[in-house]
């Protein structure tokens, strides 16, 4: 990361994951990145690699061993690289293989950490002035007089964004009943998870009595939290996750059973390098239009596997144009980062 970013469960300070290409016959590379957040239910990176060392190349047929830590980053990556191999040999990108109705482009927001106020209020300004229109802002960290003063802060320096809140599940539900009331008449557009992931009940609960709209995103993470999540409608928006929920595929089955039901689905990375940034456009772009989407990320990177990282312009993220996921490997960006050499192994 190019300095600390601090949220409610937690400060990240660097990124570890484990890239993995699916060579063809003929040559071509599919990628896919599994890098988990620790602090995000994920595992680490140590054990995407030991399950590689201990299933291999059986992987690409049978994901079924691929439980506990670590387990849903490396099923994105291999999913991942099925695809972006998939539509290369199609000739299309992995957009347009999940939906033929996929998007371009899609509006993404601004994504601020913990700081102090006046440094809040200056990056939002600089993101504003680069042509963000909606600004995300973590919150939780402190106590709801200090995100106040922070939020209250942003809003006098930005009076025209849209602000969005993340308080990562670090609210009871009776603080969180109080945020919506104390914070409603700063104009916020959304707030993602205020209560503690597990308790789906109380996140509905607080979204019944809301005059601000409410996000589930760790909520999701869980299969049986997230059941009771689209069981109960429990929130206006889910926020999907490749890398936590396994894949675009799963990622994408989940974002349609949201939006069937009249939920929308906000889509962010997990501050991956442009190949996870890469894999959330895709379904992004694959799902409905939608609000603002979390992937502005690349640009907290301190270092990256691409020559280009994919970052938006004016708030919005185009797909590139390249076939496939749209991105590749450089072996001399990887060169920079790269902790380990490739391992190989052949079906
Ligand atoms: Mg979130």
């Amino acid at each position: 990361m190019r300095s600390p970013f601090a949220a409610a469960h937690g400060t990240t300070e660097e990124r570890r994951g484990v890239i993995v290409q699916i060579l063809d016959s003929d040559g071509r590379r599919g990628v896919g990145e599994a890098s988990p957040l620790p602090s995000f239910f994920g595992g680490t990176h140590a054990d995407v690699l030991a399950f590689l060392e201990r299933y291999g190349a059986s992987l690409l047929t049978d994901v079924s061993p691929l439980t506990g830590p670590g387990s849903m980053a490396l099923r994105c990556a291999l999913d991942v690289a099925a695809l972006d191999l998939e539509a290369q040999q199609a000739g299309t990108s992995v957009a347009a293989l999940l939906s033929p109705d996929a998007l371009d482009r899609v509006p993404v927001n601004a994504v601020i950490g913990d700081g102090p106020p006046d440094e809040i209020a200056q990056i939002g300004v600089e993101a504003t002035s680069r042509g963000y229109r909606v600004l995300k802002l973590k919150v939780g960290t402190g106590t709801l007089a200090e995100d106040l003063e922070r939020v209250r802060a942003l809003r006098a320096a930005c009076p025209r964004a849209s602000i969005h809140l993340d308080a990562n599940g670090a609210w009871d539900e009776a603080t969180a009943i109080d945020a919506v009331i104390q914070l409603d008449p700063l104009g916020i557009g959304l707030i993602e998870q205020p209560v503690p992931a597990a308790d789906v009940e109380a996140l509905a609960r607080v979204h019944a009595r809301s005059t601000i709209l409410l996000g589930a995103d760790e909520a999701m993470a869980d299969p049986v939290s997230r059941e009771r999540v689209l069981a109960l409608g429990a929130a206006y928006c889910v926020i999907l996750k490749p890398m936590v929920l396994g894949g675009l595929r799963p990622a994408l089955e989940i974002g349609r059973r949201a939006t069937s039901q009249g939920m929308r689905a906000i889509v962010t990375t997990t501050f991956d390098s442009s190949i996870g940034t890469a894999t959330s456009l895709a379904l992004a772009c694959a799902l409905p239009h939608g609000p603002s989407h979390g992937l502005a990320t690349g640009e907290h990177l301190a270092g990256d596997v691409v020559t280009h990282t994919l970052v938006p312009e004016l708030g919005v993220m185009v797909r590139p144009a390249m076939p496939g996921l749209g991105v590749a490997v450089d072996e001399a960006a990887l060169e920079r980062v790269a902790t380990a050499p490739w391992s190989e192994r052949a079906l």
